[in-house]
């Protein structure tokens, strides 16, 4: 086994026991006499398992009823254009940009809807969260949208912004599961599945059940939230292996002791990696102590010319993915549920080692 820590930011890593009862169960699944891959998504044997990891979910997030949830496809970004065509017809959107993924968010929708930009910390490269006070909400607009983990400048909030009555649109991509949350503060949630849920290919969102009503019936039904939850996300051959994979994870969090569990671990990891670097005198995370994402935490070296050797040295001491996203340089490690602390001491010590020689 040459399995290595792996802090990439998506696709990222998964549990191990989830890989290894994929693995058991690869050429048969249950008792369907073949892979989880090879069956009928509208046979008894997988509509049991749809419905049992929705349960699960809804058991881990305490949704609640008034709530569907629905497991599609698209990635994330296919739906930085879908969620305007459904929520948002006949009305302009609030985009708070707190990164590369809600502006892109806010990109998308713009030839969907009109868009206004209630609030933006760009000027300062993204590393703080306005303050609540300075957002210039409209109280007619369709939707507030936000993005609570930005993966790649490494900012979450701490805190549900209080948004009235407009919905909350919450893109969860990179921190749900994560920790326990009030569903019931959002009109809708979605994530990308390749962080906190299991493999790309499949976006879970949480959605209010009012908020469907809004679906415009002329558009294609592939892209109408409300069809798809009128048909059990299943318009059409939905990601099975996927959703197989996500029910997976949700009973390997289960039996890790739930969302306030994981919670205090993702707690402690952030804690030994930001105590680290801000006591180092070498490494830098440039992003508000208030703000910082407990996911993704980028940092720099004192000198560029460092990156290149950092990177050779942690790879080979086992240390994959650390290379920053091209858009902020330097490194980032991402410290999602399935990195236990033993991967970021891991990745600590590796670090304090490099520092030594090169400070
Ligand atoms: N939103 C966030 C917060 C992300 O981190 C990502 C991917 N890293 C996306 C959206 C885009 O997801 P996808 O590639 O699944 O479209």
């Amino acid at each position: 086994m040459s399995r290595t820590y792996n802090f990439a930011a998506g696709p990222a890593a998964l549990p191990e026991s989830v890989l290894r009862t994929a693995q058991s169960e690869m050429l048969e699944w249950g008792k369907a006499h073949a892979s989880v891959m090879e069956i009928s998504h509208r046979g008894k044997d997988f509509i049991a398992l749809a419905h049992e990891s929705e349960a699960d979910l809804r058991k881990l997030l305490q949704i609640p009823q008034n709530y569907k949830v629905l497991f599609l496809q698209g990635g994330a970004t296919q739906h930085f254009a879908q969620i305007p065509m459904n929520f948002a017809v006949g009305k302009s959107a609030d985009y708070i940009v707190t990164g590369a993924w809600g502006e892109k968010a806010c990109k998308e929708a713009k030839p969907v809807t009109n868009v206004q930009i209630a609030a933006s910390s760009e000027s300062t490269n993204f590393t703080t969260i306005p303050e609540r006070s300075t957002w210039k909400l409209d109280p007619n607009a369709a939707y507030v949208h936000y993005t609570p983990n930005e993966t790649i400048h490494g900012v979450e909030f701490q805190y549900i912004p209080d948004v009235g009555d407009v919905p909350l649109v919450a893109d969860m991509s990179s921190n749900i599961m994560s920790r326990p949350i009030d569903v019931s503060k959002f009109g809708v949630i979605y994530a990308g599945a390749q962080k906190n849920i299991g493999a790309s290919g499949l976006v879970v969102m949480i959605v209010r059940e009012d908020l469907l009503a809004r679906c415009p019936k002329d558009i294609p039904k592939i892209f109408n939230y409300a069809e798809q939850a009128a048909n059990d996300s299943m318009l059409n051959t939905p990601n099975t292996f996927g959703w197989y994979l996500a029910g997976l994870v949700f009973k390997w969090l289960e039996a890790e002791g739930g969302l306030a569990q994981i919670e205090k671990r993702n707690i402690a990891k952030a804690d030994l990696l930001y105590g680290y670097i801000d006591s180092s005198g070498f490494y830098k995370n440039p992003v508000e102590k208030s703000a910082r994402s407990r996911m993704n935490v980028p940092f720099t070296l004192p000198n560029e010319v460092l990156d290149a050797p950092f990177l050779k040295e942690s790879e080979a001491a086992g240390l994959m993915a650390l290379k920053g996203h091209r858009a902020v340089g330097g490194m980032r490690a991402s410290i999602y549920n399935a990195i236990p602390i033993e991967g970021v001491q891991a990745l600590v010590n590796f670090m304090k080692d490099f520092a030594k020689p090169n400070g």
